[in-house]
């Protein structure tokens, strides 16, 4: 998930990255009504994901109300476009930033170097472009630092590159601060990238963060629930806010057209239970993959997700357990049942591996007696979503 400016902004404050005072606005009413209240001379940026945005005329300067007025109402609306997006993006709200007299202007980021599986710290003197057009006309100028996470980012390491990036004196002071502030956003975060570009020293001497881009890995989304709820038009679809609202990453549900409900754990096992299904001559409801070690609640809310869709005759929860412990899975199924605010639909449970026992008699105190194998338990899907047959 790629974040707007603002809201890698958001971020970089509640690390400590100093940031320029500002506000986002979606109207030029309020842009207006902003900058009356506090005069001075102002930056609009544009919020869209693309990057160039200087370029591409997306970032003005106003030093009066009316004057942020009329180009606030120029910008919102319009699609900015330049070479790497010639499609354009529309821009649908703004950042008003009070504009800093800029003395220089650096870049740094962090992101993951799968070679040596590190995150890996790149600072140039050159900021305010294209990193890439750096690296291609002068990677010298590019100084690296890997770190090893086991230790952490230490304060000697931001020195070192402030000092081969040849930064200029003034940074010195609070750069291994900020730096550490990024490595900090980008572990809490789960990020792929966290980018400064420019960090600008101010002619009073102050370093601050200008610019933010930060994109998260997905699959940590499900830590910082209120990040993953900034996504751009929240979630993409329902499917994916629904898997996010219950703690499963965006990509772990999908509604399907069949009306046999589908639990497992596992990318690969939740597809086979698909085609499993299909062998039997049914189809699924969904996709649904609980994930490695999911806990008795977890299953309780995906149970309770699965048979919120009026179209699941029929409950399969397929689990091979290895991290995913049968007596967990059966507990939350026992919850989730007991709880009475569920939709009761005929249940087939396969339940193998790790505390396969303990699960087993948990179930079985229930009166519910699980199957063998994947393929019966598809076929027994079949037929009870057929005929309505109890447990
Ligand atoms: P990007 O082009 O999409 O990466 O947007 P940036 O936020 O990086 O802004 C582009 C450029 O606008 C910066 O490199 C600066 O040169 C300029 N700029 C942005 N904010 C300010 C500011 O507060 N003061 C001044 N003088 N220039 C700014
Ligand atoms: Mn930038």
């Amino acid at each position: 998930m790629k974040l707007i400016e603002y809201q890698g902004k958001e971020l970089f404050r509640r690390a400590g990255i100093p940031t320029p005072q500002g506000v986002h606005v979606t109207t030029a009413a309020e842009a207006k009504a902003y900058v009356e209240r506090n005069p001075g001379s102002w930056v609009l940026k544009s919020q869209v994901m693309m990057g160039g945005r200087g370029k591409a005329g997306g970032i003005k300067f106003a030093d009066t109300a009316a004057n942020t007025e009329s180009l606030a109402t120029e910008l919102i609306g319009k699609v900015l476009k330049n070479e790497q997006n010639p499609d354009g993006e529309a821009v649908r709200s703004l950042l008003i930033e009070e504009k800093v007299a800029i003395a220089s202007e650096a870049y740094a980021s962090i992101t993951i170097d799968r070679s040596t599986k590190k995150p890996v710290v790149i600072v140039t003197a050159q900021g305010g472009m294209d990193v890439e057009e750096v690296a291609a006309r002068d990677p010298g100028a590019l100084a690296k630092a890997w770190i090893d996470p086991a230790i952490g980012f230490q304060p000697y390491v931001a020195r070192q590159l402030a000092f081969a990036a040849k930064l200029p004196s003034g940074y010195l002071k609070s750069f291994p601060k900020i730096l550490g502030a990024l490595y900090d956003v980008f572990m809490t975060y789960g990020a792929n990238l966290v980018e400064i570009n420019p960090l600008v020293l101010t002619e009073s001497g102050q370093v601050i963060a200008s610019d933010a881009k930060v994109e998260l890995d997905d699959n940590a989304l499900y830590k910082h629930p209120d990040v993953a709820a900034w996504r751009s038009d929240g979630p993409a679809d329902e499917d994916q806010a629904a898997a996010v609202a219950i703690g499963l990453g965006i990509s772990n549900y999908a509604k399907l057209d069949g009306n046999i409900g589908v639990i497992a754990n596992g990318a690969g096992l939740g597809m086979g239970t698909m085609d499993a299904i299909r062998n039997a001559g049914g189809s699924a409801a969904n996709f649904l993959d609980i994930g490695g070690g999911a806990q008795a609640e977890l299953v309780k809310k995906s149970y309770q997700l699965v048979t919120s869709d009026p179209k699941v005759k029929a409950m399969f929860i397929n689990i091979f357990g290895g991290i995913t412990r049968g007596d967990q899975v059966a507990q939350g199924i026992v919850d989730a049942l007991k709880g009475g605010d569920v939709r009761e639909v005929p249940l087939v449970v396969r339940l193998t591996g790790t505390n396969e026992k303990e699960g087993r008699a948990i179930l079985a105190a229930a009166g519910m007696h699980p199957v063998e194998t994947m393929d019966e338990g598809a076929r027994r899907a079949v037929d009870v979503a057929s005929s309505g047959a109890a447990r």
